[in-house]
């Protein structure tokens, strides 16, 4: 059957007189019947990646792609008159995540459904994601993402498992998203549902709901507010819930492949995404305990069979429950729990250690006594959790320790989002660099050639026209496609400091207005969620939007700057923007940024960043050499001593640098009170001169003269192409590919 025919039979018309919602559901049952035809992977040993997010992105292009068969449905579509971007626009994309963590997740599911490696994701089906984000009088609103149709990508499985909690039970269903590697085999997404969950339960447009009524709510968010014990107890009941399904399927499968249960180690690895699913591991033992194994057996197969990745070394995102809550929603784990704290007690005289403390659980306590592997995501993040947060755990248990530096999949960071680059590099080295990533290097033969770098320059042009034309269509928004375009697009968060970008943004502004213009136009771009209840983050925001409506609509400076804040940043934002970028903003405050992936993203694409070192940002320099990234700021070690020594005051800087001082008084300027709310404002100004806690007042002088330093080098187009194809040509390491294949070879070993 040829393509054609294969769509009409399934939408039962002639393609010329199909709807595009029509041609996308067509699609969409072609691409489920494929997948399931394909060969699930198989082997005796299976890793479960157990998450609470998963920010997958749209489908379509993504599984048509890596089905092999992209181009014959794009050209099929084009005979008769129809656009697959267009007909791409109609899916929704899963609301399933909130930032890096959760991409990460779904980036390793395509490496390891492309590797042939058999492993699946383990996680929950939320109907209404984190939340969208509107913008109202300069302000973030929340309402419910309702990403979840009718024809969805979720297969709905006969897997039900009763759900106990303290003083109630609940069903719960697994639905299953097939992950369709390149050209190879497929692996699954198991979600896990309640059946009694109730949508009817938020109500008023907004994202609020009743926080008690977990028979009904337990599904409804991702993160759902903490700000106060209702939803911090919520948080627990939708933790347990996802980790003892997955425990459930976990044991079930082994046993039905052979597991004694003994020898469990040998049939599964379970890899714990950050500390949302710690409790899998009292889990998992009381489920052993349940099938007859005693408790000193139980613990010892289970710390066989689990690792941790540590995303993070902010302590405020270190979960601790109290055991109340513990003992309310979940009465049967608090024993075992306590067990395993009294086996540390007994064997560890270091208190800090300890996994029960004041009356709170520390969940990443647990995954370290009781994993058999816990790695950072980064070098630096990595040799900083050994050397300083985790030390103490570290010379308990030096061999555990272990680093898989992030990576992105190139399918969808690269082929899927950049098409004409992607053909560009194909017709440089051919198609090798598709299935080895490390082929980009063959590049760099190319560095001296002017004829090629100006294609890359002319592809990046192009890229702008469509971002042009896209955020015109989508969100209302003009740029300038011969400006120079910089973006920062990652979640709200004072230590990513977009607060510091914002202070470049209105110096630029006091420049312009004194005369002093750019030789270019500048496009500045951010993308952002903030937290519901993160009241600066939002003040941040607040910020951006005042100074974007004054900057575009000062005649004297919106010829040469634009202030652009894009609503509702997610992976399709993403995928749009990435590629159109010439200067990525990496510019977290040194040791705070485990890794980051937004960076690999970019560079990958030719955009030249601008960044501390910080993260991945140190392997990226590293990489591509100091001519072809631009870095600034002070170290991870001046930063960490800095902590220690306790005395940092943001005013001092404040007061001895008049530049400074002019953009941070800006804030509170009649021309942005005039636009915006006096109480964020003064807010977010006291914040700074009181605190700035991320101290983006001591990088702020370094940081203005580096990011003039990158647009003065963007004029040497010639120069700045060479940046922009080392930067692609160094990119291959950051592949998940060669993450997946570490971590299998360190840890899982499949
Ligand atoms: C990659 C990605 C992130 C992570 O970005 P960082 O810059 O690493 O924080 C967050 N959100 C989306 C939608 C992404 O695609």
């Amino acid at each position: 059957m040829s393509m054609r025919e294969m769509i009409e039979s399934k939408i039962g018309k002639d393609l010329a007189n199909a709807s595009n919602e029509e041609i996308y559901t067509g699609l969409l049952y072609i691409v489920k019947d494929m997948a399931r035809d394909k060969q699930s992977t198989e082997g005796k040993k299976k890793l479960y990646y157990v998450s609470a997010e998963f920010l997958i992105g749209k489908l379509l292009s993504n599984n048509l792609i890596n089905l092999g068969i992209y181009d014959e449905v794009k050209n099929t579509l084009a005979e008769s008159g129809k656009n697959i971007a267009e007909i791409e626009e109609i899916e929704n994309e899963p609301s399933l995540g909130n930032g890096g963590l959760g991409r990460l997740a779904a980036c390793f599911l395509d490496s390891l459904a492309t590797l042939g490696l058999n492993g699946d994701g383990v996680g929950l089906c939320y109907h209404f994601g984190l939340f969208r984000q509107k913008f109202e009088n300069n302000l973030q609103n929340e309402v419910p993402d309702r990403w979840l149709t009718e024809n969805s990508w979720l297969n709905r499985t006969d897997k039900t498992y009763k759900v106990s909690f303290g003083g109630f039970d609940v069903t719960s269903r697994m639905y299953d998203i097939d992950v369709v590697g390149y050209n190879n085999r497929t692996n699954k997404l198991h979600l896990f549902d309640i059946e009694s969950v109730d949508e009817n339960l938020v109500e008023g447009g907004g994202i609020g709901f009743n926080k008690e009524d977990i028979a009904k709510n337990l599904t409804l968010f991702l993160y759902p507010d903490d700000s106060d014990d209702k939803g911090r107890i919520l948080r627990v009941y939708q933790q347990y819930f996802m980790v003892t399904n997955a425990a459930c399927l976990i044991l079930d499968e082994a046993v039905e492949k052979g597991s004694n249960l003994h020898d469990l180690s040998d049939y599964v690895a379970v890899q714990i995404n950050d500390t949302h699913p710690s409790m899998i591991i009292p889990e998992l033992i009381r489920q052993l305990q349940i099938r007859g194994i005693l408790i000193d057996e139980a613990i010892e197969i289970v710390s066989k069979v689990c690792a941790y990745t540590n995303h993070t070394i902010l302590a405020e995102a270190l979960e601790k429950w109290p055991e109340d809550f513990l003992i309310k929603a979940v009465p049967e784990l608090m024993p075992i729990i306590r067990e395993l704290d009294n086996k540390v007690k007994e064997k560890v005289d270091d208190e800090s250690t300890y996994i029960i403390k004041d009356g709170l659980v520390h969940m990443a306590h647990m995954d370290i006594h009781y994993g058999y592997s816990i790695n950072g995501v980064a070098y630096l993040h990595t040799e900083i959790l050994k050397a300083t947060e985790l030390n103490n755990f570290y010379k308990l248990y030096p061999e555990k320790f272990n680093n898989k530096t992030n990576g992105i999949t190139f399918r969808r960071w690269l082929m899927e989002c950049n098409p004409k680059l992607s053909e560009l590099i194909t017709s440089l080295i051919g198609e090798g660099w598709k299935k080895d990533a490390n082929e980009l290097e063959k590049l760099g033969a190319f560095v001296d050639d002017e004829e090629v770098l100006n294609k890359f320059l002319a592809v990046k042009h192009e890229n702008k026209i469509v971002l042009k034309d896209y955020l015109k269509k989508e969100q209302d928004i003009d740029i300038d496609t011969h400006s120079i375009i910089d973006i920062q697009v990652k979640r709200l968060h004072e230590y990513k400091r977009q607060q510091m970008n914002v202070l470049y943004v209105i110096h630029k502004y006091f420049e312009i207005k004194e005369g002093k213009r750019p030789g270019r136009p500048i496009t500045v771009i951010f993308g952002a969620k903030a937290a519901p209840a993160y009241i600066i983050a939002k003040d941040i925001i607040h910020l951006i939007l005042c100074l974007s409506e004054i900057v575009n609509n000062d005649p004297e400076v919106s010829p040469y700057l634009k202030v652009v804040m894009v609503e509702n940043y997610n992976v399709t934002l993403a995928e749009k923007l990435i590629p159109a970028c010439d200067i990525s903003e990496q510019i977290s405050l040194a040791s705070k940024e485990a890794s980051g992936t937004g960076n690999m993203k970019f560079m990958l694409n030719g955009a030249v960043t601008l960044g501390t070192m910080d993260g991945a940002n140190v392997e990226i320099a590293e990489l591509v050499g100091d001519e072809n990234i631009f870095t600034f700021g002070e170290d991870s070690q001046t930063v960490i001593d800095r902590y220690k020594r306790g005395n940092y005051s943001s005013r001092k800087y404040y007061e001895e640098d008049e530049l400074l001082k002019r953009a941070v008084d800006f804030i509170m300027s009649d021309k942005v009170l005039a636009v915006g709310c006096r109480e964020n404002l003064e807010r977010l100004y006291n914040e700074l001169l009181g605190k700035d806690y991320f101290m983006t007042f001591p990088d702020f002088r370094e940081y203005v003269k580096t990011r003039d330093a990158a647009y003065l080098a963007f004029e040497d187009r010639i120069a700045w192409a060479k940046k922009m194809l080392v930067n692609i040509s160094k990119a291959g390491f950051f592949s998940s590919d060669r993450t997946i294949e570490q971590y299998n070879k360190d840890i899982w070993r499949l």
